[in-house]
């Protein structure tokens, strides 16, 4: 019998593993590699939530839970939008599930009928467009280019709409740009997401790491109707330093909430017990990891960001929030005899040993993907190496 269903056959496989996987074997086999390719914040997850992890354990809570997660769990969620967004939620409007990348893929499974549309701006995160795909659903790329310091307008998102539109993502601050939106940008898209009735999928994921005078805003913010279509995606892996706990919610309409809530409870029957008791004390326990994490990236960032800027034929936007740099790579490429932006990072492991993602898989083709979510010694030690490898092929 055929072996495969054509739902996978046509996934593209994630960029950011295969390289992280190449980097890992080179590692193993003793080349010192540094890796700029990771996703997720170096600290170990605050200690307080450690504890609580451990005392629900202790006091036998490791049993299953509803399907959409703890009460106490949506009440913790619930108490975050109000304390930090000023948004009031009921916890028939929230979902929790595991992590944000499979809260956004029960989404897109509860909301896509076969050719729905989804507007993705590019650069975005690799998972968007195979989601939507998986679902049966039609990714419409809209590009941003550096000069408009990737982000797209609401002309250009009015441009791709049509009868079949069910959605646009947002993802401020954005991965892979580190790009945020301002007030007003959100609310040219929002006007423009009203007039023509479509969901706004608001991916708030790196909501806590926002530099400088920069804040971050929720689109569901602006108006009462940005709040009824807004879709917002959140969780603690970023903020928290949570990532392996996989814990993610949603947080909007109603009936898209219990619809998602009955997919899971026969995909998932609900997120690990354990992570959920760790999650409750992240939202109500004390805020001082977020702040130090965030200002430990902040001055990484100072740090770090002349350095790559000064590397020849790299040009970088400053990022404003996330924890990546997305430097503009085709001069360096064009002097150094490089074709695209894969074999680039391809031979800059190879040969400089350092690990960095092919914006390729983000709809990016002339930009890498560098995490500064590590060591200051490690991070000008690859500038060191990376501007080597530049200038010796010049
Ligand atoms: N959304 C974006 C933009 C991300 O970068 C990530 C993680 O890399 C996620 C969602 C998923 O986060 P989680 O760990 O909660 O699944």
């Amino acid at each position: 019998a055929k072996q495969l269903a054509s739902r996978v056959t046509t996934l593209s496989p994630s960029t950011t593993l295969a390289i992280t996987a190449k980097a890992k074997e080179m590692k193993e086999s003793g080349i010192d590699v540094i890796g700029l390719g990771a996703g997720e914040p170096d600290y170990n997850t605050p200690e307080p939530i450690l504890d609580a992890a451990w005392r629900s354990m202790k006091e036998g809570k490791t049993k299953y839970t509803p399907s959409g997660g703890l009460p106490a769990l949506k009440d913790a969620v619930i108490g975050k939008l109000e304390r930090d967004q000023g948004l009031t939620y009921t916890r028939t409007e929230i979902m929790i599930g595991i992590g944000a990348k499979h809260v956004l893929y029960t989404l897109f499974q509860t909301i896509l009928d076969p050719m729905d549309e989804v507007i993705i701006p590019a650069p975005y995160w690799v998972s968007y467009p195979e989601q939507v795909k998986l679902a049966g659903g039609v990714p419409v790329v809209v590009q941003a280019t550096a000069e408009a310091e990737f982000k797209v307008t609401a002309n250009q998102i009015e441009e791709v709409i049509t009868s079949k539109t069910k959605a646009l993502i947002l993802n401020s601050p954005g991965n892979p740009t580190g790009m945020v939106y301002t007030e007003e940008e959100l609310k040219a898209i929002a006007e423009v997401c009203e007039a023509r009735d479509i969901w706004i999928i608001s991916d708030e994921i790196y909501e806590k790491l926002v530099y400088g005078t920069t804040k971050h805003i929720s689109i569901a913010t602006l108006s009462e109707d940005a709040k009824k279509r807004t879709l917002i995606i959140n969780g603690v892996s970023k903020s928290h330093s949570m990532t392996g706990w996989r814990i993610g919610y949603i947080a909007g309409d109603e009936a898209i909430v219990k619809a998602m809530t009955n997919l899971a409870s026969h995909s998932t029957s609900n997120p690990v017990t354990t992570s959920q008791y760790a999650a409750i004390e992240a939202y109500n326990g004390s805020q001082d990891a977020v702040e130090m994490m965030r200002n430990s990236f902040s001055s990484r960032l100072e740090r770090i960001y002349p350095q790559i800027q000064a590397i020849p034929g790299f040009h970088t936007v400053k990022p404003q929030g996330a924890f990546y740099l997305l430097p503009d790579v085709s001069e360096a490429m064009k002097h150094t005899g490089f074709q695209n932006v894969d074999a680039f990072a391809k031979a800059l492991l190879e040969e400089a040993n350092v690990a960095v993602i092919p914006g390729s898989g983000f709809g990016s083709e002339e930009t890498i993907r560098l995490s500064y979510a590590t060591s200051i010694e490690l991070l000008e030690e690859a500038v060191r190496r990376i501007d080597q490898f530049v200038k010796s092929k010049w």
